[in-house]
């Protein structure tokens, strides 16, 4: 360590900075037994109808329980996963869970909506991707159609040819593609126009008050008719009140997601969301 922080060692005594560097190697260390102690588990958050609220699907989101810490946010541990590599495993781990969900709400007689699936770009570098899919939706005898996946815009970090190849054998199996976060990264529409891609999701901080905010406005505006000028359609995540929902619908977003319709909800919990929303009896 002391060779790391260079020959003046004053981060050796920096306390502060000691404590984050082991709480980070404790809880990378934890997140290897999580998966094999089943202290992961997922949350569900709707998509829904601009105009109705009708539930069109849902996103796919990670929870770590840990024994002694409780509960700790994806926004803390997903870096860590993704620094460590165990990253891959994780994700894989959410796909799997995330076919076997629509299969036992397939067999309840549910409504089979699509459920969408975060994957870290850490997968562009692993050779095995693509066919550890095939093999997951060949285990769980799920059709590609009823999974997406959310990639952000850093996947452009990698080569574009080989990320195009990838997401094109991924497309191929009917699995849609969706970029996340959209506006937060360095990538252009055009540029992303290269991919197999077929949605958007302008990410939270552009939507957060946009409709109060003339600059804003704009911005989101001019993204969401030139991405439907390419085909793309548009979600908008984050939508916390009612401004923000129909100012959004009135831009002719195709779907809204947000704290303002549902939290991310635990399966059971969804299981109940699906049922009123749908006024199944
Ligand atoms: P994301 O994929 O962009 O997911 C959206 C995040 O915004 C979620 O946080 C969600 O709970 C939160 N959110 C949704 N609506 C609202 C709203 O109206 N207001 C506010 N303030 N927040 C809202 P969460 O669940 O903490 O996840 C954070 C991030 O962690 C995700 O961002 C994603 O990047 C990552 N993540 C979560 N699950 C996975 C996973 O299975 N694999 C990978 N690689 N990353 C994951
Ligand atoms: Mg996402
Ligand atoms: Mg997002
Ligand atoms: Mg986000």
């Amino acid at each position: 360590v002391a060779k790391e922080n260079g020959p003046s060692g004053y981060h050796l005594f920096d306390k502060e900075l000691e404590d984050t560097l082991s709480e980070k190697m404790e809880l990378e260390n934890g997140l290897r037994n999580a998966l094999k102690n089943q202290e992961l588990f997922l949350e569900y958050q709707p998509k829904v109808h601009p105009n109705t609220g009708t539930p069109l699907g849902f996103e796919a989101l990670i929870r770590w329980r840990h024994p002694v810490k409780g509960l700790i946010s994806p926004v803390k541990f997903i870096p860590l996963a993704e620094a460590s590599g165990i990253i891959t495993d994780i994700d894989l781990w959410v796909f799997r869970e995330a076919c076997e969900q629509t299969k036992e709400w397939q067999a309840q007689g549910l409504p089979a909506l699509p459920i969408s699936v975060n994957l870290s770009a850490k997968h562009f570098g692993q050779p095995m991707l693509v066919e550890r899919i095939r093999a997951i939706l060949n285990e769980t005898g799920v059709d590609g159609k009823s999974i997406s996946i959310e990639i952000t815009e850093s996947v452009f970090i990698r080569q574009v040819e080989e990320v195009i190849d990838v997401l094109g054998r991924i497309r191929a199996m009917g699995i849609d593609i969706s970029i996340d976060d959209f506006g937060t990264g360095y990538s252009s529409l055009s540029q992303l126009q290269r991919l197999p891609i077929s949605v958007v999701k302008l990410d939270r901080t552009f939507i957060s008050g946009a409709d109060k905010d003339a600059l804003k406005s704009s911005i989101v505006k001019a993204v969401i008719e030139l991405a439907h000028s390419m085909g793309l359609k548009v979600v908008a995540e984050g939508i916390e009140t009612e401004e923000e929902r129909s100012f959004f619908e009135e831009l002719n977003c195709d779907e809204l997601q947000g704290y303002y319709f549902s939290k991310p909800l635990p399966r059971e919990r969804l299981e109940l969301y699906i049922k009123t929303h749908f006024n199944a009896d």
